[in-house]
């Protein structure tokens, strides 16, 4: 057994807000110069959604992740170069439309302007091109404003007299956000697909970056990645992703979009698992199994067999603690209510999520939540069940359906305790809290 610790991450979907605060300033520490204005390392996500960059998801598109060839895990597009013309390129890469221009203000002349009776209208001026956009027609969280366009179209459609039609449409209707960072997977397809050997997975902490003097900008990594977590600097020929705010992590700070996390959604914590095994748990058969085998993979911090091993291989008490008291470790592997996203790329990722199950009040009083914590009939979630399986356990319902019954069994024990000062133990027995843990 080859034991290493791996920091990850767990979101809250609940609580996130989407206000975009973990964007704005992991931009402002990581991202604020020349070359990466249409770069992310921290985005936010309107789901469902096309995402950013557009259809990120469509792994045929992109060709990113692994796959499985005769039992045998390798990465899709096999780091390999194509002649495109009469140049060795990559086909695979997502274009600046597919992101979106970036664009600033010509403030120079917006500041100065005249005084006039309205104020004046600047015009965005593209960052690629130096020339003013007519108009801007994609970004990131487009969907925010169709929601709009489509309540106005459904009102047009109100006065044609088909009430019932839009009723049943508006009922079907439903948003969620999604924060997205590099998972720092434990068996990155970055790594693999990167020809020059630039990319690497650190010991220690299984964070994993990008050797600027060995990139070569060749940008097999933003295809191979399947969650398109690398972008290219186009001022310095580099490929560039997330570092996990590492030299925060090394001084004993949490990661800045965690810090200045406005709900408070995000929580860091080490892992322990078994390194001989990533292969094994990423070439498992069947997808649906994939969120199952990267449990599999994780050690119980507090078993004495694995501290004293842990010891003997060189992982330091420190790490052991942090194990120990990982949020990471209750939530994914104690409380069942985190899980990994789109574990069918078998990256093996470690930014994992609590599917959201808001808004709560008005699902209970609708009776979609009953009294007892459980949900009686899951065609009646605002979220369907079966996108939230798509989105985080390969398609498999019954663990997701456990997690929201598990969140709302927590609400009626801390409601209880809290608001009516008598703590309902019966809140928590088909669950896997105790009270202790709540
Ligand atoms: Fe690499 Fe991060 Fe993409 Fe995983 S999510 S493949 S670690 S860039
Ligand atoms: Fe969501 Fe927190 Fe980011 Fe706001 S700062 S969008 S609440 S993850």
């Amino acid at each position: 057994m080859k034991i290493r610790a791996q920091i990850g991450m767990v979101l809250n979907l609940d609580k996130c807000i989407g206000c975009h605060t973990c964007s704005v300033t992991c931009k402002n520490v990581w991202t604020s110069r020349d070359g990466v204005e249409y770069a992310w390392f921290n985005n936010v996500e309107t789901k469902p959604g096309i995402g950013y960059p557009k259809e990120w998801e469509n792994q045929e598109k992109y060709k990113g992740g692994w796959d499985l060839k005769n039992g045998k895990l390798q990465p899709k597009q096999g780091g390999k170069l194509k002649i495109l013309g009469n140049i060795f390129a990559n086909p695979n890469l997502p274009q600046i439309d597919e992101y979106y221009e970036p664009f600033t203000y010509d403030y120079e002349r917006l500041q100065n302007a005249p005084d006039v009776k309205t104020p004046p209208t600047a015009r965005p001026v593209s960052v690629l091109t130096g020339k003013k956009m007519e108009k801007i027609e994609w970004g990131p969280n487009w969907e925010d404003d169709l929601g709009g366009e489509f309540k106005k179209r459904a009102k047009d459609m109100l006065f044609e007299g088909i009430q019932k039609e839009i009723h049943s449409t508006f009922e079907n209707t439903f948003m969620m956000y999604l924060p997205r960072l590099c998972e720092h997977c434990l068996n990155p397809a970055c790594v693999a697909s990167c020809p020059s050997g630039s990319i690497y997975k650190r010991e220690d902490d299984g964070i994993v970056l990008i050797d600027q003097d060995k990139c070569r900008g060749w940008r097999m990594c933003i295809s191979g990645c399947p969650y398109k977590k690398i972008y290219y600097n186009w001022t310095s020929g580099k490929a560039e992703k997330c570092i996990f705010c590492y030299p925060r992590i090394e001084g004993g700070q949490p990661t800045v979009c965690s810090e200045t996390c406005v709900g408070r959604i995000r929580y860091l914590g080490v892992m322990l698992y078994d390194a001989d095994k990533i292969e094994q748990a990423a070439s498992v058969e069947n997808t649906q199994d994939l969120y199952q085998s990267q449990l599999d993979l994780f050690l119980d911090p507090n078993d004495p067999e694995v501290i004293a091993e842990a010891l003997k291989q060189g992982i330091s008490q420190s790490w052991l603690d942090a194990a120990k008291n990982s949020p990471v470790y209750k939530m994914a592997m104690q409380w069942k209510v985190a899980f990994p996203l789109h574990p069918e790329y078998r990256t093996l990722p470690m930014v994992w999520y609590i599917p959201p199950l808001s808004p709560i009040q008005s699902a209970m009083e609708n009776g979609i939540i009953g009294e007892n914590g459980i949900i009686p009939d899951v065609k009646d979630l605002r979220i369907p069940l079966r996108y939230l399986a798509n989105l985080l356990t390969a398609g498999k319902e019954e663990p997701i359906l456990k997690a929201l019954e598990t969140m709302v069994a927590m609400r009626r024990y801390m409601r209880g305790k809290s608001v009516e000062k008598q703590a309902d133990l019966s809140a928590l027995e088909n669950t896997h809290l105790t009270p202790e843990q709540v």
